[in-house]
């Protein structure tokens, strides 16, 4: 391989979204304003280098309510809470900064509308995401959270009753394509509609592009990031291996030394100032933009 034919190519959108973003200057305004301890409920955002910057400014998270004294600052994370949390955290008298991203807060706003007038409500998402626990936690009525087709065959019928589905806003465009047709199959009356963010879709459009002129992909995000998964997970769909890294010093020749093309993204929590050490790392070997 020659070094002129060496190249890097990087996505356009990548990295940071509005969420994000909107959620890391409030936490960083309100450390700020008030004295430390100040409390995360939750990863403030799902990246590892965020979380480790906050809390060397001292923030403390936490997952428990109960393990925050009364009357401290707590800030809710970009994924949102359940109403129980705020219970919870009024019951404590905890001063609260609502971090939410303002996408999430409408998906909590229509699960409320749709459990009001009596809809048994299916979620697409992963139970165990902050984002689905937090949405879920709006409803009162029968609901169910499904991410796989078997999920849907263990549906009840739900004779006579009018259905509503939601999802995960960080779910992989087509893959929902798939799961939607077998939950119309079933329930021809169900009603509902994407769910998924701007940013989530604008980066895996990005990243198709990235696919066909990469001949590896290099995705920055933590292991937890759901959208950063996808990415990593549409790129290896599409032909092209894809590696997801939260540093540069993830990264071993191993895994690009017999490419000459290298893409690199980044997740909607990803810090750009990583992506710029991951482009450094690879001009150091002679790829170049
Ligand atoms: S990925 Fe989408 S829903 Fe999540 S914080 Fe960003 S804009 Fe909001």
């Amino acid at each position: 391989m020659n070094n002129q034919g060496k190249k890097l190519f990087l996505a356009s959108p990548r990295g940071f979204c509005s969420g994000v973003k909107k959620a890391i200057e409030l936490a960083e305004e309100t450390i700020e304003k008030n004295k430390i301890p100040i409390y995360i409920f939750n990863e403030l955002v799902h990246n590892k280098n965020i979380v480790k910057n906050f809390e060397n400014k001292g923030v403390i998270f936490v997952n428990k309510i109960s393990d925050i004294p009364n009357n401290s600052i707590i800030i809710f994370s970009a994924h949102g809470v359940s109403k129980k949390i705020e219970k919870l955290a009024k019951e404590k008298q905890l001063k609260v900064v609502d971090a939410t991203c303002p996408l999430v807060l409408n998906e909590h706003k229509k699960v409320v509308d749709l459990d009001k007038k009596g809809y048994t409500i299916i979620i697409i998402g992963n139970s165990q995401h902050p984002e689905i626990i937090g949405t879920l936690g709006q409803v009162k009525n029968e609901h169910f959270v499904i991410s796989k087709k078997s999920d849907i065959e263990k549906l009840p019928k739900f004779k006579n009753k009018k259905i509503a589905f939601l999802m995960q806003t960080t779910l992989d465009i087509d893959e929902i394509q798939g799961l939607l047709k077998d939950l119309y199959l079933k329930f021809p009356h169900i009603e509902g509609d994407s769910d998924v963010c701007y940013a989530t879709k604008n980066r895996q459009k990005a990243i198709a592009q990235l696919a066909k002129d990469s001949e590896v992909i290099f995705v920055v995000g933590s292991k937890n990031s759901s959208n950063s998964n996808k990415l990593r997970d549409r790129a290896e769909n599409l032909g092209c291996p894809a590696f997801l890294i939260d540093n540069v010093d993830e990264i071993t020749e191993d895994m690009f030394k017999k490419y000459s093309k290298i893409g690199i993204t980044a997740g909607a929590s990803a810090p750009e100032y990583i992506v710029q050490n991951v482009i450094k790392y690879f001009e150091n070997f002679q790829y170049n933009l």
